[in-house]
């Protein structure tokens, strides 16, 4: 490789850009990485040296914190021969694994571009080629021989976002995704404009650190009027169960019922960690605001402001595996660890 055009690495996980129409049954199936780059020539135009890795590609609906792992090791094995890394990925849970990758690579000062497509890249009309081209130009953006973006982010349909705040919102538009809490960092027109001042600015004086240790032992209740006492009680039955994000209503308001209230209070006080966030796809969650939500604050309930379903989760799996304390548990999921709440 030369020294002066930046190196990208493109890895390819599964999904959607990289599928073909299986003719007998009308199903999309994945093909081989070689054929995708084989369809977009224009890859060989682009101003830096591109390698390629391919997984054998999944669905993203398989996707699983084990996979998150392998992801972040070859990210970290090619962290320093690299400028900047592309990830193709399924649509569907890009996010978590985008939100994941977040708290998993602490420090890290190098873009990871998450990208896909609504439509695979051998199709007419497909977005693929845009998400794909475009993605690769930002992964390879630099100023005084530094990357522009150092943090995990998402592309779609000209935009760029910080991965940790996205939500798949469409299955049918191009426009795929939204961001609905934070600002996004680059929009893709005759130019690429990037919005500097909401750019993540990691600290310079440390370096990489990667997490893999994930806890999963976690379980994510979306409440609803009628919602009964026998189901949220079987779900903090599991065994080994350590965490629950309660899914609540507007700014984190709840059923203020008393079995509902003495139960979670109970769980609390055995050491189970539960987080509020909201239903809503934007604003946050303020306990207190409302008398609803008066009572979670009291019992010790943990607030996630405004972040969103994907991050809460991983950012929960990754604070299991720290091992942070119990007391400090609470203060360190209220604080924004890589940009994911306000
Ligand atoms: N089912 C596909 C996936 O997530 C959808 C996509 O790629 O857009 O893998």
């Amino acid at each position: 490789m030369s020294n002066t055009k930046p190196n990208i690495l493109l890895v390819y996980t599964g999904g959607t850009i990289g599928m073909l129409k299986d003719f007998k049954t009308g199903a999309l199936k994945a093909f081989d990485f070689k054929t995708l780059l084989d369809k977009i020539p224009e890859l060989q135009l682009l101003d830096c040296n591109i390698e390629t890795v391919s997984y054998e590609p999944i669905d993203s609906s398989n996707m699983s914190p084990e996979y998150w792992i392998q992801i972040v090791e070859l990210i970290e094995l090619n962290y320093n021969s690299c400028d900047g890394f592309v990830i193709l990925h399924g649509s569907d849970t890009m996010s978590y694994t985008a939100s994941a990758l977040s708290f998993m690579l602490e420090n890290l000062k190098k873009p990871v571009i998450f990208t896909g497509s609504q439509l695979p890249v051998g199709d007419l009309r497909t977005d693929a080629k845009e998400n794909l081209i475009t993605s690769i130009q930002i992964a390879a953006l630099q100023k005084n021989n530094e990357p522009v973006i150092k943090e995990v982010c998402l592309y779609f349909e000209y935009k760029l976002y910080r991965g940790n705040r996205t939500t798949k919102i469409n299955a049918e538009h191009f426009q795929a995704f939204a961001s609905p809490n934070y600002n996004e960092l680059v929009e893709s027109g005759v130019h690429l404009k990037v919005n500097k001042k909401y750019l993540f600015k990691p600290d310079e004086n440390k370096s990489l650190k990667v997490h893999k240790n994930l806890d999963n032992n976690i379980a994510l209740i979306k409440l609803f009027p009628g919602i009964t006492e026998v189901v949220i009680q079987s779900i903090f039955s599991t065994p080994n169960l350590k965490a629950v994000i309660l899914e609540t209503y507007g700014a984190g308001n709840c059923t203020t019922v008393p079995w509902f209230i003495k139960l979670l209070e109970k769980q609390i006080s055995k050491g189970i960690h539960v987080v509020n966030i909201t239903q809503c796809s934007g604003g946050s969650v303020m306990m207190g605001h409302y008398e609803t939500s008066n009572a979670l604050k009291r019992i010790g309930v943990i607030s996630g402001k405004d972040i969103t379903t994907e991050a809460a989760v991983s950012k929960l799996m990754y604070l299991l595996g720290a091992n942070i304390s119990q007391e400090m548990f609470k203060t360190t999921y209220e604080m924004p660890l890589r940009g994911e709440m306000t």
